[in-house]
């Protein structure tokens, strides 16, 4: 199945359901930031996370920025997606290796660290984003976003994550929501039928790697409680909108003398975008350009 979202409803409007595949944008990033095992996982599933999380905003331009600041040795994580289904992220160390956890899986919990935040900025598009941050809860990236769910969008939520990578790169990847609405949110049978069909789950890579559709695992989760699925599906993969001419502006940062001693040793410079890892080359004739440019701009600013 291609990457793609699925919406759904079930319980007469009461519990809204969101599923995505994304093994290709998660082996889109692994390739592209050179991911080990446990920075595949760890941003596969924040990556996936962003694709189902900005699923129900409304304006075409909303996109929503999940940040996981913990103490472990990745480092941070930073995910940008937009509602049009493009998604790009990257972790600071994308080396790190672990030993599996306890479990026998890859110990997200530990490469991410359990102490830390997790900060997330929703943006409709008209101007006024709003952010909202918690702790971590496990660094797992699941348990920490239904957290936050529940505290800050005051949702019961429950996130099912999956990554599934090996030597031969991501052979699955995907997630789940499922939010409780208001309208059901006093109907405690409803409410405990959910969580224990939940809790029976193993993950979702199993599913995908049974070759199971989207469709099919709404049936199998809530096929008996009224599902409704939505007929659209929506495409999602890694973009990024980054600029060659915008990324080499940034060079001005450097300041005059460095440009021109960049120019004096006739060395070319290099700007790379954090979250694709392309790369943008100027040569000294752009350097020269960009040197003549900012000397206007700051002889106008004296
Ligand atoms: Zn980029």
């Amino acid at each position: 199945m291609a990457d793609q979202l699925i919406r759904a409803v079930a319980a007469d409007g009461g519990i809204r359901v969101v599923g995505a595949i994304t093994t290709r944008l998660v082996e889109e990033a692994r390739t592209r930031h050179k991911l080990s095992y446990v920075a595949t996982a760890a941003l596969g599933r924040t990556l996936t996370a962003g694709a189902l999380l900005v699923s129900n905003m409304k304006r075409e331009d909303s996109r929503i920025n999940i940040q996981i600041q913990g103490d472990g040795p990745l480092g941070g994580l930073l995910v940008d997606a937009r509602l049009d289904g493009s998604i790009r992220g990257y972790v600071s160390d994308p080396s790190v290796e672990l030993p599996p956890n306890p479990q026998g899986k890859l110990d997200v919990g530990r490469a991410v660290g359990r102490n830390g935040y997790l900060y997330v900025v929703r943006d409709s598009g008209l101007g006024y984003p709003y952010s909202s941050t918690v702790e971590l809860v496990s660094g797992e990236i699941g348990e920490d976003l239904t957290q936050y769910l529940a505290t800050s969008e005051q949702t019961p939520s429950a996130l099912v994550l999956g990554v599934f990578v090996d030597q031969n790169g991501v052979e699955a990847a995907g997630g789940l929501l499922l939010q409780i609405l208001p309208k059901a949110a006093t109907d405690d049978l409803l409410i405990s039928t959910l969580e224990s069909r939940l809790a029976s789950l193993t993950g979702f890579t199993p599913m995908l790697r049974a070759k199971k559709t989207l469709p099919q695992i709404f049936e199998d989760l809530v096929g008996d409680m009224g599902l409704e699925i939505f007929p659209e599906s929506q495409l999602l993969r890694f973009h990024c909108p980054c600029d060659g001419n915008r990324m080499l502006s940034a060079l001005k940062l450097l300041g005059e003398d460095e440009l021109q001693d960049m120019i004096n040793k006739r060395e070319p410079a290099e700007a790379i975008c954090h979250f694709c890892g392309d790369k943008y080359e100027a040569e000294c004739d752009r350097l020269t350009d960009l040197l003549t440019e900012l000397k206007m701009e700051n002889a106008n600013r004296a």
